[in-house]
Parts: structure tokens; C-alpha cells; sequence
């Protein structure tokens, strides 16, 4: 079920297409809380891995599947991430101008403002004198001036607060980080087990990186969404997309390791070539920040979410101001607001316009460029007949996804057999899902596709529907059926 679409009354009362990940953490992981969330508009759970133990991240998995049944959920890989050992509760000033180590954190070790433990045993080692080192999102920065036996001493050129275990970034090169870790990947075999509908891969750099994850994966292999978040990824984006099932412009890390100014560019070209490959994309990282304590956010951050919408995002994303922040539903709300206004003002004619000529990646007879062509026909004829609804029939959830990017003005149904594919979809933009009997013909498939369809009220007597299927008997089944329905 497209959480937030079909809950409460057949899925008239949201008319929000755009969807919203919201991170579960220390402050939203009660129940109430989680099944509030749901209410206010969250669609997909994000579980982070980067801090504590699997078993603490499949309490809180099996927790939002309690609680929240029709929301999907997505655990995030952290990948090779080097983090500093502890600070301190409340966090350590670092004023500009001081000096401070960086050492190899010892067991049990903590982070003072004298000296940073850092969680890697070759990083330390690595670094040179000149080396630019940031410290979280990249907002405390400390230059490197020289080595004492296996620590440095660095110059805190960018003074701030530092709390919890923020990231270290030093230079690419400085050590060797592949991805998907060992660790990664015993996680994620346990995720899997669990259920998840979707993980989040970290510092993905090539379509190499994706690959291992879905080889290790297995048949069972839930959405796979790679996190462009270094140079490397953006270099090799088009080859990352298409190995992905889904992307995420990870804009903290990425806000670290390429020129701040060119994020918004890096953002916007993530979404033109996801949407060409009928992936979705989640714009995600200090969406709403100031309202991990503030009540309203700021005019800056209003501005973001609706202009990540303008720009053809799928989801927009909540890290820390659902996670740790004063009041997770209420920043939920304001995103959804946001993002409802957004969509009103977006040009939904020039938008398929624009991409119906695009070509699909594959070979001309390929499963992809089938479905692909036949979407594009299915949105051609709903505009031109005004139809009620689109359906896309769909098993895998491909033939969504492809309907999905031309981002329609009327509903957009997935009818699927599989539970998991409708909670996959929870992350396509505009996607709203009703679960149907397994069909053994395309007649049969389109027929309860429209008994659905009729039954949860998206159409009506008198109503034209344009339904997209396939054929359940084809081995390899591509999208390749566009029928009118005219509803009596
Ligand atoms: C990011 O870097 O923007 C991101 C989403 O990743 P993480 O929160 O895991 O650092």
C-alpha cells in the first residue's frame, strides 16, 4: 500500500505525489511515534547503520513493521565510513586556531579537544603535512602540520561543536576504502532476512560497487539505491545508475569531497539521468535541518525541498531532523505541505514533453525499451483521452517505475500481486499501489486490475482508464500492452 495514499479512506485525501524518507532514530523509535509519522505522510523508513549494532537496527526494522505496516523500509549501508571515536555527552568546542592530534582511536577510547581518535588503523598513518582533513558534514576543517610517532597535529582551520562520532574525510587516496565492506555485507544478509524493501548502499564508485552488493544479495535481493556521494560516482553516474535500482544524491558527503557550489548542479544532473532510466531518486541531506530544534524552518530550507520538486525528485529525504530531532511528525508535516504546493506549481505537460523522446538505454527489442515504449504510449493516450487513472500491472515493479517518470497529472496505480513490490514502490513518485490475485492471461490481469481499480474509487462509470501490462506466460515479460477501458 503507498503509505499515506490508501490508509484511511481509498486513498482520495493525499494528493501528494511526491514521497518522503524519513530516518528512524533515538527520537522516533517508539511506536506511537512511528505510527504517527506514518499518518503525518512518511512513506519509507530509513534505518542508518552507522551507529550501534545489526541487532539494534532489526529491532528497529521489526518496530516500523509493527507500527506501520504499508511504510517501506530501507536500512542504510554505512560502507567504509571512518568516523571518530566518541566525544563526550554535549559535545566539544574546537575553536579556530587551536591546535589538536589526530591518533588511531584505541579500544574504548574517547574524543577530548585536545585529541581525536580516529577509527581506522591506516588513516593517521596516511596523512600528510598540508592534508585538509574535515570532521562531520564538513563544516570543522583542521589542516594537517606534522607528524609525532603515530599521531599528527593539525590546526583547526574551521572552528565548531563537534558531538557524537562525526565522519572523518582526509584526501581520497590517503587509504584504501572498498565498498561494500565485509561488515556491509554480513548486515545486509541479515536484513534481507528481515524483509527490508530497499537498501541504501554508501560511497558507491563505480557500477562494480553495485554489482557485489546484488551478487551477495542474492534472488531476494530487495531495491538496491546507490548513494552518489563521491567524485568517483559522479564521474561514473550513468553506469551507477543503471546498476542501481534507485539513487540517492547524498548531499552531506558529497558537500565534503567536491566544491560546495557545484552540489546543486551535481543534484540536478542525478535526477536527469535517474528519471531517463526510470529510477527513483531521493534528494536527501539537510532538507529541513534547523528543525532538529526549531519549530518552523527556515525560508533557505523551504525553498530546497520545493526546488528538489521543480527539479523531478521522486522522495525527498529527513536524516537527523527525524532521527535526533525536537519533533519528528511536525517536521513530517511541513514536508509534506511543502511538497503538496510544490507539485501544484509543477510543469507536468513540458516535463514528459521533454523526456518522451529520450531515448531508454537497451537494445531495441530489449525488456526495458519495450516497457518503456509502452508506457510512453500509455501516458500519451491518458493526456489525450483525459483518462481517470493510470494502471500499471506489475510483478517486479518495473513497469511502475516506467509509467512513473513521465510524472502524470492523474492517479497512478500499481496492481501487484506482491506485497513486497507495493512497499518497493513506496518510493516511486506519484505511485499508489492495490494488492491483486496472481492471473494467469493478460485479459485476467487487466480484469482485476480494473476491479481494483473501480473498487478503491479511482474510477467510476463513464470514466476512460489506460491500463499497462504484460503477459504472465512470456519468460522474460516486458510491459507490452496499453488497453483504453472505458468503465461502465
Ligand atoms: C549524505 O552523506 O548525505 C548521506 C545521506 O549519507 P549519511 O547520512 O550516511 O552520511
Amino acid at each position: 500500500m503507498g503509505a499515506g495514499a490508501l490508509r484511511k479512506d481509498g486513498g482520495m485525501s493525499d494528493s501528494r505525489r511526491t514521497k518522503i524518507v524519513a530516518t528512524v532514530g533515538p527520537a522516533s523509535q517508539s511506536p506511537e511515534v512511528i505510527a504517527a509519522m506514518a499518518d503525518a505522510g512518511m512513506d519509507v523508513a530509513r534505518v542508518p547503520l552507522a551507529h550501534g549494532t545489526v541487532e539494534e537496527a532489526v529491532a528497529r526494522v521489526r518496530a516500523i513493521r509493527a507500527a506501520a505496516p504499508g511504510v517501506g523500509i530501507m536500512p542504510d549501508l554505512p560502507g567504509p565510513k571512518i568516523r571518530t571515536a566518541a566525544f563526550p555527552p554535549g559535545g566539544v568546542a574546537l575553536p579556530a586556531g587551536s591546535v589538536i592530534a589526530l591518533r588511531p582511536a584505541r579500544d574504548g577510547d574517547t574524543s577530548t579537544s585536545e585529541a581525536i581518535g580516529v577509527c581506522h588503523p591506516d588513516l593517521v598513518g596516511g596523512l600528510e603535512a598540508g592534508d585538509r582533513v574535515a570532521l562531520g558534514d564538513g563544516g570543522v576543517v583542521l589542516t594537517v602540520q606534522r607528524r609525532t610517532g603515530d599521531s599528527v597535529e593539525a590546526l583547526v582551520h574551521n572552528g565548531g561543536r563537534l558531538q557524537g562520532r562525526p565522519g572523518v574525510t582526509a584526501p581520497s587516496g590517503r587509504v584504501e576504502l572498498d565498498t561494500p565492506t565485509a561488515d556491509d555485507l554480513r548486515r545486509l544478509e541479515v536484513l534481507i532476512g528481515e524483509g527490508v524493501d530497499a537498501v541504501a548502499v554508501s560511497f558507491v564508485r563505480s557500477a562494480a560497487d553495485m554489482d557485489a552488493v546484488r551478487r551477495a544479495a542474492g534472488a531476494d535481493c530487495p531495491l538496491l539505491v546507490a548513494k552518489i556521494e563521491t567524485p568517483e560516482a559522479v564521474g561514473a553516474l550513468e553506469q551507477i545508475v543503471a546498476s542501481a535500482d534507485a539513487v540517492m544524491v547524498a548531499r552531506g558527503d558529497l558537500g565534503v569531497r567536491m566544491a560546495l557550489e557545484d552540489v546543486p548542479h551535481i543534484q540536478k544532473e542525478i535526477i536527469r539521468v535517474g528519471v531517463r532510466y526510470a529510477r527513483p531518486v531521493i534528494t536527501a541531506t539537510q532538507m529541513l535541518e534547523s528543525m532538529i530544534t526549531a519549530p518552523v524552518p527556515t525560508r533557505a530550507e523551504v525553498a530546497d525541498v520545493a526546488n528538489a520538486v521543480l527539479d523531478g525528485t521522486s522522495a525527498v529525504m529527513l536524516s537527523g531532523e527525524t532521527a535526533v530531532g525536537a519533533d519528528p511528525v511536525s517536521v513530517i508535516e511541513t514536508m509534506a505541505r511543502i511538497t503538496r504546493r510544490a507539485e501544484q506549481d509543477f510543469d507536468s505537460v513540458g516535463w514528459a514533453t521533454h523526456l518522451a523522446p529520450q531515448q531508454v538505454p537497451g537494445g531495441p527489442v530489449s525488456v526495458a525499451r519495450l516497457t518503456a515504449a509502452t508506457t510512453a504510449a500509455g501516458w500519451r493516450a491518458a493526456m489525450e483521452q483525459n483518462a481517470s487513472c493510470i494502471v500499471a500491472c506489475t510483478r517486479s515493479g518495473t513497469t511502475a517505475r516506467s509509467i512513473s517518470r513521465f510524472r502524470p497529472p492523474m492517479p497512478l496505480i500499481a496492481c501487484t500481486p506482491s506485497e513486497r513490490t507495493a512497499r518497493a514502490l513506496t518510493l516511486s513518485w506519484g505511485v499508489r499501489t492495490l494488492t491483486i490475485g496472481e492471473a494467469s492471461s493478460t485479459d485476467e490481469i487487466v480484469w482485476f486490475a480494473v476491479q481494483a481499480v473501480v473498487g478503491a474509487g479511482y474510477a467510476s462509470p463513464g470514466d476512460v482508464i489506460v491500463v499497462l501490462a504484460g503477459s504472465p506466460i512470456e519468460p522474460e515479460p516486458a510491459t507490452d500492452t496499453m488497453r483504453l477501458v472505458r468503465i461502465h
